[in-house]
């Protein structure tokens, strides 16, 4: 694997020790995993369950959250640190994790405390794997389209839909689910939306169809059906109708999550640049050569840090108790697009070897088209940073 000199320590502000170790640990166990891994996961398509629970018994499955429900304790800035790490050259263990944090989070802050110790702490230690059922066939950017249904009968929800494109969708435990909560008896499909912790082996709950997609592999992204599915009434997350707030509270967070590795592919596709012209440089381009690609260069290495240092201080904000959903997704616009243009300019400046699998280049310009849509498109991101400055 390439090692970095523009790295995160060497440009970005100062680091606690304890942030500095996280790092450390994220390198460590990047170096272990080897470059024909990373590429065989992508391209069989294979979920590494086994990467993800090494990552778990290290600390990391559950890393922002308090030793009293299995975590470390640690806070949002090494988190975003150990996912730019992973963004840069551990994909395999990288998008699951997040989404398997993302899913923490509700359960953190709207659970009982029943919930989280049967749910946080397996989460924590590797053995429950979550996922996040939001996006469905018909509602994707517009939340509130959701057409899964819930009932209640006696003492379980009875649950009715089908959520697709989900992250971990078929090797996961547990579903973070929002449905509409019908009146009993109601004809109508119009309802109030409300958050289900929903296991894989409760009746009624089946895996649809897997995607071969064209980035993001090897993360199990599939559709997840629910047939008349038995979710026990002690399954409810927070209150009746109080489904979005749910969901929304922790996009906030996850956004910052997917800056944080949109910046590792940054800085992954910007390496292998760097080190592939290194070596046309030695191979004796002209001067003229030179002076372009290294303007083109420079350029790209001004865009990787400007989208991280507005991704540090949103996780910085995170860690100071002031969260800001604006921040969180100007860092997500920003962080995706810069990955997006860095590893598509890296191709353009390299030539025919960017696109060998081999330098990860490829890769990178692959999941980062899909960064730009999911958790929310740039689209959406701009239209409420918008909303915030004009109300
Ligand atoms: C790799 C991957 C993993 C994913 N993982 C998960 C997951 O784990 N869980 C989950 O629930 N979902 C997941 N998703 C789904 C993802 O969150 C959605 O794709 C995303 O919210 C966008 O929805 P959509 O694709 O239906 O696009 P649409 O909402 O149909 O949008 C299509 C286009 O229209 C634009 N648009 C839509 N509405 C407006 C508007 N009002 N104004 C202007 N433009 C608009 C959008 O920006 C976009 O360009 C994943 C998606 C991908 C690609």
């Amino acid at each position: 694997m390439l090692e970095t000199k523009a790295t995160s320590q060497g440009q970005t502000g100062k680091f606690t020790e304890e942030q500095l170790s996280w790092l450390k640990k994220a390198k460590d166990f990047a170096r272990r995993v080897s470059l024909s891994e990373v590429m065989a996961s992508d391209r069989e398509n294979v979920f590494r369950r086994d990467l993800f629970e090494a990552a778990c018994k290290e600390g990391m499955g559950a890393l922002p959250f308090p030793p009293t429900y299995g975590g470390s304790g640690g806070d949002y800035l090494s988190f975003a640190l150990l996912n730019e790490e992973f963004g840069r050259t551990c994909m395999p263990v990288m998008s699951s994790l997040g989404v398997h944090v993302l899913c923490q989070e509700p359960i953190y802050r709207f659970g009982t405390e029943e919930q989280k110790q049967k749910y946080l702490v397996p989460a924590a230690s590797g053995k429950y794997l979550g996922a996040f059922g939001l996006t469905e066939p018909n509602a994707g950017s517009d939340t509130a389209a959701i057409e899964t249904t819930a009932k209640l009968e006696g003492d379980h929800y009875i649950l009715n839909g089908t959520k697709t494109f989900i992250t971990s969708g078929a090797s996961a435990d547990f579903y973070i689910v929002m449905a509409k909560l019908l009146e009993p008896g109601a004809e109508s499909k119009k309802g109030n939306i409300t958050s289900f912790i929903v296991e894989r082996g409760f009746e009624g709950f089946a895996i649809g169809q897997k995607f071969d997609m064209l980035g993001m592999r090897g993360y199990s992204t599939c559709e997840i059906v629910f047939n008349d599915c038995r979710v026990p009434q002690a399954n409810l997350l927070g209150a009746h109708g109080e489904g979005r707030k749910v969901a929304l509270s922790s996009l906030a967070k996850g956004r910052i999550t997917i800056a944080a590795q949109s910046i590792g592919w940054a800085q992954g596709a910007l390496d292998a640049c760097t080190e592939t012209l290194r070596r046309y440089y030695l191979d004796g381009l002209t001067s003229a050569d030179a002076a372009g690609q290294a303007l083109a260069l420079g350029n790209l290495a001004v865009l990787t840090e400007s989208a991280r240092v507005l991704t540090y201080q949103a996780a910085r904000l995170v860690d100071a108790g002031e969260a800001s959903v604006t921040l969180a997704a100007m860092a997500k616009t920003q962080a995706t697009d810069v990955a997006m243009r860095v590893a598509t300019e890296a191709i353009s400046l390299i030539g025919i070897d960017g696109l060998k699998p081999d330098i990860l280049i490829e890769r990178i310009f692959r999941d980062a088209k899909a960064g730009q849509i999911y958790e929310g498109t740039n689209q959406i991101q701009r239209m409420l940073i918008a909303r915030d400055l004009l109300k």
